[in-house]
């Protein structure tokens, strides 16, 4: 029996969920509920570094990634290693995350908007889409892979998705306890926050939160799309 998650977190590439929802990631992970990593790229083409090669800064983002989610409490990350800035709605990746859905079981899954419009990257919009399709219905028919059942991955119901990145917000998430832990995740993902040149994180992130809290009497807050599974 695979070791289940109540929670699971799924990005295009490393960073993203720092951004977008870590500071409830930590939340939870101190309530005690157990929360994964799906790192769907490892950001290998995140750099604007002309020296370095994209398999080495693939080996350091990982380790960033892994660092923040030890930061956050965070129990497993996996790498599914697809390339960066090609990720595509293909049936192979709605597959791969069905894979992961049935194995971890988890009821929320956190993952970025697929419908922000305009300047977004490609990947944030096929990873959300491509996930919001392997939760209904693929990952709870259970003729949809009848191979995946004889390898024991039976089908899930997830029931809730909460969408970052979104310009659609109906749930604001208080975080003030855990924005400290955000911040410290969020440090840990050097090779990126070195082109952001951000002079002041800490301010500039908390800045930030306190708009996403806009509307909400908490002094800082990530903002979701929040949508529940009823089918
Ligand atoms: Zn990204």
């Amino acid at each position: 029996m695979p070791d289940t998650s109540e929670i699971m977190v799924i990005s295009a590439h490393p960073d993203d969920a720092e951004f977008g929802a870590a500071g409830t990631v930590a939340k939870w992970t101190r309530e005690g509920r157990r929360a994964v990593y799906i790192a769907c790229t490892s950001g290998e083409k995140g750099t604007n570094d002309p020296e370095i090669k994209p398999a080495q800064l693939a080996e350091i983002r990982e380790k960033e990634q892994t660092d923040a989610a030890t930061v956050l409490g965070v129990s497993d990350v996996v790498f599914l290693r697809y390339p960066d800035q090609e990720l595509e709605d293909t049936p192979q990746f709605r597959k791969t995350i069905v894979k992961q859905i049935r194995k971890y079981q988890p009821d929320i899954i956190v993952t970025s908007d697929p419908y922000r419009r305009y300047i977004w990257h490609r990947d944030h919009r096929i990873t959300g889409q491509v996930t919001l399709d392997a939760v209904f219905p693929y990952a709870r028919d259970h003729l949809a892979y009848p191979d995946l059942i004889e390898e024991g991955l039976m089908p899930h119901k997830v029931k809730e998705i909460l969408f970052w990145g979104t310009e659609d917000v109906n749930l604001r998430i208080d975080i003030t306890q855990t924005f400290d832990l955000k911040l410290a995740a969020l440090r840990c993902h050097k090779s990126q926050l070195e082109q952001f040149g951000i002079p002041d994180l800490g301010k500039w992130l908390w800045k930030r939160c306190e708009k996403m809290a806009e509307g909400s009497d908490f002094e800082v807050a990530e903002a979701f799309h929040h949508v529940e599974v009823s089918l």
